[in-house]
């Protein structure tokens, strides 16, 4: 192919149909319209009119009439005469090579408009990132970083580092945001949809960050990467605090006549102030069974500020758990033979110590084992198990007793949550406990589970990091269960 018929078709017989168009018109100098030439050269009529014009441009066609009543015919100014001929006798004894050329050209043309299309994608892309406030983060599966938006950067005291293509964990290295490396590092790894985690970084400023971590996942559901969007939730968690301040002072003054009360109350029952009688007994009864009550939620509310306060996890120590969960399960015997509820402890003799506040894990299992026992009717059956998974140790406590709805599982651990069901309308309670169980155990970087069918039964699981021999840091949790997540 030489170099003007090269140059014919870079621009003017630079598609299949404008070349069919040529070729046809050439050897039938006859008048026709569009739809006349789709007929005849096979193609679509609204195509030839579109490109057509550019050949009536380059003066090889003329064109009679207008829009859809235009004619065209094979008529090319005398400069354009010879080489349009010389183009058909070539194609003529080399299709394949024209044909070639136009389809690379073809290709080529798509190419850039796919490239064009992917910038025009990425400009976009950035210019939605740079603007939301919360922070976004992709990392391929191998971990590398591939985006992230300036929040991001911000939020985490990253500004005027480039990590784009670094791992993530060369780019991270301050001690509290590992635990959220580890997170999306191990998500790739796991079967979970996604993970819900609160980080409070002190440095530069003090933040309170609310991290979703989810997989992105191909059509095939094949895991490339993971995005991390971070949410500055430190105004919320603010107010959240004033209020748990306002809490934790007004249940603390409410307390102490409460008691004072309870104290004057129990001193009439026992005949102190002179001999009652069963009349008086009676309604004195019922004031202290309310009492009793007043004073376990203001109990509750104490705790649970007491926690958000953070106030709880002060006394650190190494706790063997088999010894804890024997005298938490003995104070419940009495309890458990009232109800004539089987109460049942199976722990391996040589469990692995943990490092914890001891007050805080017995109220942990009291909490869970009291409640095993009020939601299970009576001739039930209560079972508080532990074992050791190596790095961590497990203790469910099962009981055999009214479960929980499938419906309500997701929101067992909010404060005040309560299963309205007839059968426990008696049973006393402030939706509470849970709450404050939960706290606990994420305070002692542990999990806790719950799995529960109506009718059946419920076992509530925690999983607690076992004390490193070396007396190392504690190493993170494992993942949830992805019921388990906040989504
Ligand atoms: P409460 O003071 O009401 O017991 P919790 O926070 O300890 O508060 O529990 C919240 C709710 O969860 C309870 O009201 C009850 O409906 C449900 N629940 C907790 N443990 C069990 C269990 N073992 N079996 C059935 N329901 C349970």
């Amino acid at each position: 192919m030489d170099e003007d018929i090269q140059y014919f078709i870079e621009n003017v017989a630079d598609t299949f149909v404008k070349k069919d168009l040529i070729v046809f018109l050439h050897d039938n100098p006859s008048i026709d319209d569009c739809k006349g030439l789709a007929v005849r050269i096979n193609r679509d009529a609204e195509q030839i009119a579109s490109e057509i014009q550019s050949l009536v441009a380059a003066g090889i066609v003329r064109q009679g009439g207008q829009g859809a009543e235009a004619v065209y015919w094979y008529n090319p100014s005398p400069e354009q005469r010879e080489i349009v001929e010389r183009f058909v006798r070539y194609y003529r004894e080399h299709p394949a090579a024209v044909e070639d050329e136009l389809l690379r050209r073809q290709v080529e043309q798509a190419r850039r408009a796919g490239l064009r299309e992917v910038q025009r994608e990425r400009t976009k892309t950035k210019a939605i990132l740079t603007s939301m406030a919360d922070g976004v983060l992709v990392t391929d599966s191998e971990g590398a970083v591939v985006l992230y938006n300036p929040p991001f950067a911000l939020m985490l005291g990253l500004e005027g580092e480039d990590c784009l293509g670094r791992k993530l964990r060369d780019c991270i290295t301050s001690g509290p945001l590992l635990r959220l490396v580890e997170r999306i590092e191990q998500l790739p790894h796991s079967p979970y949809t996604m993970v819900a985690e609160e980080l409070e970084l002190t440095q530069p400023k003090r933040i309170v960050l609310k991290a979703h971590i989810s997989p992105v996942r191909e059509d095939n559901g094949d895991i490339i990467g993971v995005v991390t969007v971070l949410r500055d939730i430190t105004e919320i968690r603010d107010k959240d605090r004033e209020r748990m301040d306002f809490i934790y002072m007004v249940s603390h003054e409410l307390r102490s006549p409460l008691t004072s009360i309870k104290g004057f109350l129990v001193s009439l029952l026992r005949g102190v102030f002179g001999e009652l009688t069963r009349e008086q007994v009676e309604p004195l009864k019922i004031i202290e069974d309310q009492s009793n009550r007043l004073l376990s939620l203001i109990n509750d509310l104490l705790d649970l500020a007491r926690l958000d306060i953070g106030q709880r996890v002060q006394q650190m120590e190494l706790v063997q758990l088999q010894e804890l969960l024997w005298g938490t399960v003995k104070m419940f015997e009495a309890q458990a033979r009232e109800k004539n509820i089987a109460l049942h402890l199976d722990v391996p003799y040589h469990l692995p110590a943990i490092e914890a506040d001891p007050d805080n894990m017995e109220h942990v299992f009291v909490n869970l084992i009291s409640n095993a026992i009020k939601y299970t009717l009576p001739n039930g059956k209560v079972t508080v198990r532990a074992e050791s998974t190596g790095s961590h140790v497990r203790v469910s406590v099962s009981d055999t007793g009214i479960g929980i709805p499938e419906e309500s599982l997701p929101r067992i651990f909010d404060r005040f949550y309560r299963v309205k069901d007839p059968r426990t309308r008696d049973v006393m309670g402030t939706g509470l406990g849970l709450a404050i169980v939960k706290n606990i155990v994420e305070a002692h970087l542990g999990v806790i589970e719950v799995t529960s069918r109506v009718g059946e039964g419920t076992t509530f699981t925690v999983t607690l990091p076992q004390r490193h021999t070396s007396g190392g840091p504690l190493s993170p949790p494992p993942l949830p269960e992805p019921e388990a997540i906040g989504a």
